[in-house]
């Protein structure tokens, strides 16, 4: 037995989660999609989250499920809306990258009173989306830490 508390474990733990281990694949949409269209992705998809992305794949934008009821009550033709329109805008939002600790993503989802953060990747072209965490990641994570899953 190492001689360390339980805190200590898990504080060892936690410093070892990474994005990667736990991170979802991204459902994107591009800039040009209609609210009705990306409303339509969110169920199919079944997501809350989605992120929108230039024609280089790049990232531009993030879609909450509350952007897309706000502009559905507004009086707005929604399938002649384009997502771009409503959408929060780059710089304004927070990314993570697979090698981060996912308690620093926790902390920052908590912080800016966000549902998800997109993984990306950063190139030339700007941010490639190369995945998603949510509260449903974190949460999983949290089950593992205490299923000894790790
Ligand atoms: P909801 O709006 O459905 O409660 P969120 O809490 O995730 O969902 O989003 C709150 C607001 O923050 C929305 O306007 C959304 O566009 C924006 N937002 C969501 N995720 C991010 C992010 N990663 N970075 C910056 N802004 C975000």
């Amino acid at each position: 037995y190492t001689g360390k508390t339980k805190t200590q474990l898990l504080t060892e733990n936690l410093n070892n989660i990474f994005v990667k281990d736990f991170q979802s694949l991204p459902v994107v949409v591009k800039e040009n999609v209609s609210v009705y269209d990306a409303i339509v992705t969110v169920f199919l998809e079944d997501v809350g989250t989605l992120f929108v992305v230039d024609e280089n794949s790049c990232l531009v934008g993030v879609l909450s499920r509350k952007d897309l009821l706000r502009a559905s009550i507004g009086k707005h033709e929604l399938s002649s809306l384009p997502v771009n329109i409503i959408m929060t805008r780059m710089p304004n939002i927070t990314v993570c990258q697979k090698e981060d600790l996912l308690i620093e993503v926790a902390k920052n989802l908590i912080e800016k009173q966000i549902d998800s953060v997109p993984v990306v990747k950063e190139s030339e072209a700007g941010f490639e989306v190369i995945g998603r965490v949510t509260k449903t990641n974190i949460t999983k994570a949290f089950v593992a830490l205490a299923d000894d899953d790790l």
